[in-house]
């Protein structure tokens, strides 16, 4: 009888404890499936907020006149040292204010033309003037060059 009773309580603990372990593991996995869809949703958000449309791009590109807004490099200051010179010079949209500190890509405020050079330059929260101070490449030169011929 002794012996009985103590086969059965033996078997209630391994019952409770293969439970207990049973549900920690499922609460484990329902904290993690929580995680990787608050990262999926946040992932989602972020590339929502940076689309720019087509339409607010050529918007953009026309209201800054094809100019990077930090050296004030343009395709045509380029094609007047040389005729077809302005085809090389990548333009870009950049967020003034980055999607990560809350930027939007749908807000014609928080976008502007920057040649692809200072774009590299402006990574992190950087300001267009902090990014001008930086450069002391062809399109500063240029535009001295343009003055002394003005002048
Ligand atoms: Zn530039």
């Amino acid at each position: 009888m002794n012996d009985e009773n103590e086969a059965v309580s033996v078997l209630l603990w391994l019952v409770l404890f293969l439970l207990v372990a049973w549900i920690v593991s499922i609460h484990k996995r329902m904290k993690e499936r929580e995680a990787r869809e608050r990262e999926e949703q946040e992932r989602k958000e972020i590339e929502e907020r940076r689309h720019v449309s087509k339409s607010l791009r050529a918007f953009v590109m026309e209201r800054d006149d094809a100019t990077c807004q930090i050296c004030g490099i343009s395709r045509k200051m380029l094609d007047d040292c040389m005729d077809g010179l302005g085809d090389y010079l990548l333009l870009e949209i950049d967020h003034v204010t980055s999607v990560a500190a809350g930027g939007r890509g749908d807000d014609a405020e928080n976008l502007q033309v920057l040649c692809w050079r200072c774009n590299r330059k402006k990574s992190g929260d950087k300001t267009n003037s902090e990014v001008a101070a930086e450069i002391d490449y062809g399109a500063k030169y240029l535009q001295k060059k343009k003055k002394k011929w003005w002048w």
